[in-house]
């Protein structure tokens, strides 16, 4: 399917870099450019630049660079034609479709053939729940039940697959779409004997779309009672489909996360359409698995705050738990909320109302120090025993955080949750570091050994590349792991001193941090880490904003 040139030049015309880009990940303005978090590849420390005067990107990370369709190509892993009809939609340039010859669908990767059949099954499924007998009678009117309106319905593409064998592969060969794909899409199943039938029968149907919007896969729900079949069923993994890296509802929260900087985390697909309706749609899901590194990486894209909103059940509280540390690991700030027992976020917006929902997040929501005292405060009791474990397992979750800074405004909290001096929660801190750095210790003395042979042997060579901006940012922002972990809070003098673990002389953070600098500066300084902008000059402007 060719595309004229001069509807690709009305494309590049219209697509603004910037826009284009915020639907991914959220710019931050500095100078005249913008900076994020690389959504290609993983950093605490933005090193991804946008340039809107010139309208490309580049992280000085990954060297990923380009243009507004060259990032949707790689974002979204499909091919020029794709990206450009992507862009197309979202600014309304219409495009003479031709017919597909054989060679064009030839063309098409493996995942736009995916995601088109995908996206006809979606189709199917929506007429079926609007048009057919059945999806009136059982799917829309359990929809309906919920409470669910056609606005919402429509938002999130909702839909219905009758109680048959082979309606939807019947009507995609017809559509011309291909067996192979229909499976490869986990839309069919094909048996050893050849029978084939489709996956989602007698189901309303959850389509899950990726964050551009595309479906990427279906949750499907079993409306009658029958006990040999499960309750919910989800697309099997595919090429496009990978369920640990996907947020239900994301693409339809994601304009409202980035407004109100926080991101609600809930179970279910029917909590995230519930609370949507109830004008609550900074909300997602992590259906169909507990919640992993790249759910939250994916939130991270568009803001550093999370609140867990989690049934206020065992399993609810036993679910949050494991979040707890997954989501301070990545740096964000983490608030919980359990609801009241019995209930969940749909149920208990359709009880109280959006507004009073709201203003239960607002009072009841605490923060990780508080949620884990409380818990240990009331189910043990305040012995000093289990006060101790108490303290421990807390001072075991801020170790998950790796800004350092953070870790020491936390330790004044603790102390005073649990009444206790913040001497000995540092140390208790520092202890729990101590014992997690050991175990890391070995693989970074080797690691050290091999940096300094590349150090010793570059600075011997002029004109070799230097550091990389993310190495640079890290050095100026992060937490290195080769340093003494024990050194990032101070030990009150009066603990006792414990003998040295590790044999080079006593350094601070602070003096490594700036003799590094320093040696960065004397042998690159002049290195130009993109035009303009020299490694000297780059430094000099980040430590305007650090105590340095
Ligand atoms: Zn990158």
């Amino acid at each position: 399917m060719r595309i004229p040139e001069e509807t690709i030049d009305r494309i590049r015309q219209s697509a603004d870099i910037l826009e284009v880009i915020n639907d991914f990940v959220s710019l931050k303005k500095r100078g005249s450019n913008y900076i994020a978090c690389c959504p290609f590849h993983n950093e605490k420390t933005p090193s991804f630049n946008v340039n809107p005067t010139r309208q490309i990107y580049k992280c000085f990370g990954c060297g990923k660079a380009g243009d507004a369709i060259r990032f949707v190509m790689d974002i979204e892993n499909i091919g020029y034609g794709e990206a450009l009809r992507y862009l197309a939609k979202k600014y309304g340039v219409e495009i003479e479709e031709q017919e597909q010859t054989p060679e064009d669908l030839l063309r098409q990767n493996e995942r736009e053939s995916l995601l088109i059949v995908l996206n006809f099954a979606k189709t199917f499924f929506q007429e079926t729940l609007l048009n057919s007998d059945d999806g009136k009678s059982i799917g829309l009117s359990y929809f309906r039940e919920r409470g669910f309106t056609t606005p919402t319905i429509d938002a999130f593409d909702l839909g219905y697959s009758l109680d048959q064998w082979d309606g939807l592969l019947q009507e995609g060969l017809r559509r011309g779409h291909s067996r192979e794909m229909m499976e490869k899409a986990g839309l069919i199943l094909i048996k050893e004997n050849d029978k084939v039938f489709d996956r989602f029968r007698g189901r309303v149907m959850f389509p899950i779309h990726n964050v551009s919007g595309r479906v990427i896969a279906f949750g499907a729900r079993i409306l009658k009672a029958d006990k040999s079949q499960p309750k919910y069923l989800n697309s099997p993994e595919t090429a496009v489909y990978h369920k640990s890296q996907v947020l239900y509802g994301i693409f339809q929260a994601k304009q409202s996360i980035r407004q109100e900087d926080v991101c609600y985390l809930t179970e279910g697909y029917t909590d995230v359409i519930s609370l949507h309706q109830a004008g609550i749609k900074n909300v997602v899901a992590s259906s169909g698995t507990s919640l992993t590194t790249e759910q939250i990486r994916l939130i991270a894209r568009f803001t550093p705050n999370v609140t867990i909103l989690y049934d206020g059940d065992a399993a609810g509280v036993k679910a949050a738990l494991r979040g707890l540390d997954m989501v301070l690991e990545e740096g964000l700030n983490l608030r919980l909320l359990l609801l009241p027992d019995g209930e969940d976020p749909d149920s208990y917006v359709h009880k109280v109302g959006a507004d009073a929902f709201k203003a239960y997040i607002k009072e009841q929501s605490q923060d990780f120090i508080d949620f884990k005292a409380r818990r240990w405060l009331t189910e043990a009791g305040d012995g000093p025993l289990k006060r101790a474990e108490g303290i421990s397992d807390v001072c075991a979750s801020i170790t998950r955080i790796p800004d350092p800074l953070k870790r020491q405004t936390l330790s004044q909290r603790v102390a005073q949750v649990f009444h206790v001096s913040e001497q000995s929660v540092i140390s208790e801190i520092n202890r729990l570091l101590r014992g997690q750095h050991d175990q890391r210790s070995k693989e970074a003395d080797r690691q050290r050994e091999r940096k300094k042979r590349q150090q010793t042997a570059s600075s011997a060579q002029p004109g070799t590349p230097g550091p990389s901006l993310d190495e640079i940012n890290a050095l100026l922002n992060g937490l290195d792991i080769d340093l003494p972990t024990d050194m990032d809070i101070a030990e009150p003098a009066a603990a006792p001193t414990r003998p040295q673990h590790r044999q080079p002389a006593v350094r601070t953070a602070l003096s490594y941090k700036e003799e590094e600098c320093i040696r960065l500066l004397m042998n690159y300084g002049a290195r130009e880490l993109e035009p303009g902008i020299t490694l000297c000059h780059y430094i000099l402007e980040e430590l305007n904003d650090i105590d340095f």
